[in-house]
């Protein structure tokens, strides 16, 4: 079988595939998008109604400028596409004395100019009587944090790929990249593809592709659960922001109801997978009692009767921070891992640079922060 021949192949079709596969496209690249199971599938990281957004950013300032970009390419999927992506409802990160939530994001925010609120834990139950705080905790309120439409934003940025000519394979494997001299060879489970470039954005896959990687990231299994509110105005729009509690037990954060009942999740880990492919929807009585725990001490208005549990994957580096960049063997070769759980908001900006990176080898966001060399040493 003769292989199918394009200018960038894009290996996995999540949140960051389908934004690469997007700008590539709209470029005028010929560009065929390879997705092992069908897009939108509850396997991987980019699943889902809604994924936090904010620009104050407490794992480090130098996010902010990236996170900006990723509002303004957001509002250009929206005018693209007539769809609402983006709803900037607030967000609220509260903590402990001395968590990092509060400090990092309030020093982000000062650092960068991002209009915020840092208020002590009577001003936040004041402004938000649905939570009950410690005296000692505090919290910045950021106006313009929010949640990204998850499923949607995908699904739009597909069709506009598709719109722009790109193929897209489904339930097809990747498994091997053979760098030849004229082009890269993308053997399939089924056929090969021959691309001048390719973007390796496999998700919790990704060490199977780029082996140096395999040994330093981790996958964690991460429990979502979604309660009907005791109070239903406790979490309603309008009336519940996102937020992020940093108690000393948990990292834990929430939406407003969208519909489907009010949806939390923990950010720290619960239970390390050897693979993506042992991940189950394994949630349990055991989880479901931890986030209850959780939302009683802080938000009692919340948890109701338990309406869903769904188990994802954290892709997760050492130090948290993404992989973006040149293979240093191939530089055809681009490698995609942003995740350690909060990468989606980035998927926007993080397509074009994947894009900038598959077509001419540079980008001009600044992604030093995110090199290879420094996880895979
Ligand atoms: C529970 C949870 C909550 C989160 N909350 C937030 C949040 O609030 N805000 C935020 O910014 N981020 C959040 N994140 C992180 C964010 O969702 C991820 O950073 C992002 O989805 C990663 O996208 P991805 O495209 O890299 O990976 P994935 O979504 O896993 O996509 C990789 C794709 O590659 C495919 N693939 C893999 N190997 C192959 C192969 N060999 N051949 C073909 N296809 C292949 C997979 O099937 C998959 O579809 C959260 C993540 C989780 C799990």
């Amino acid at each position: 079988m003769a292989a199918a021949v394009c200018d960038v192949a894009v290996i996995g079709l999540g949140a960051m595939g389908s934004a690469a596969l997007c700008r590539v496209a709209r470029r005028g690249f010929s560009a065929i998008g390879i997705e092992q199971f069908s897009p939108g599938h509850d396997r991987g990281s980019s699943h889902g109604e809604s994924r936090a957004i904010r620009l104050g950013y407490f794992e480090h300032p130098s996010y902010v400028p990236l996170a900006r970009a990723a509002y303004e390419r957001w509002e250009e999927l929206e005018r693209l596409t007539g769809e609402s992506v983006l709803t900037r409802t607030g967000v609220l990160e509260i903590g402990r004395p001395g968590s990092i939530l509060v400090a990092g994001s309030s020093e982000a925010s000062r650092l960068h100019g991002i209009e915020h609120e840092v208020l002590d834990a009577g001003e936040i139950m004041q402004r938000f009587p649905q939570f009950t705080l410690p005296a000692d905790y505090n919290g910045v309120w950021q106006r313009d944090g929010g949640y990204v439409r998850a499923d949607l934003a995908n699904r739009l940025h597909l069709k506009l790929a598709k719109d722009a000519g790109a193929e897209v394979i489904e339930n097809r494997k990747v498994l091997r990249i053979e760098p030849e001299a004229g082009a890269i060879r993308v053997v399939t489970d089924s056929g090969a593809i021959e691309a001048g470039s390719v973007v390796v954005a496999a998700g919790a896959w990704i060490g199977e592709l780029v082996p140096q990687l395999a040994p330093v990231l981790k996958l964690t299994r991460q429990v979502l659960c979604w309660f009907e509110a005791k109070q239903p105005e406790a979490v309603a729009q309008g009336k519940l922001p996102v937020f992020a509690i940093d108690g000393p037990d948990d990292l834990a954060y929430g939406f407003p109801d969208l519909g489907l009942g009010f949806k939390c999740a923990s950010h720290h880990s619960s239970g390390a997978l050897a693979s993506a492919d042992v991940a189950r929807q394994d949630a349990g009585p055991a989880d479901e009692a931890q986030m209850r725990r959780f939302l009683d001490a802080y938000l009692p208005g919340a948890a109701g009767r338990l309406k869903a549990m769904k188990t994802c994957i954290y892709t997760r580096t050492p130090d948290e921070d993404f992989v973006v960049d040149l293979l240093p063997e191939d530089s055809r070769i681009v490698v995609a891992s942003p995740c350690s759980g909060h990468g989606f908001k980035f998927a926007s900006v993080i397509g074009e640079v994947l894009a900038d990176l598959a077509t001419t080898g540079e980008t001009h966001h600044d992604i030093s922060r995110f090199s290879l060399a420094r996880v895979a040493a």
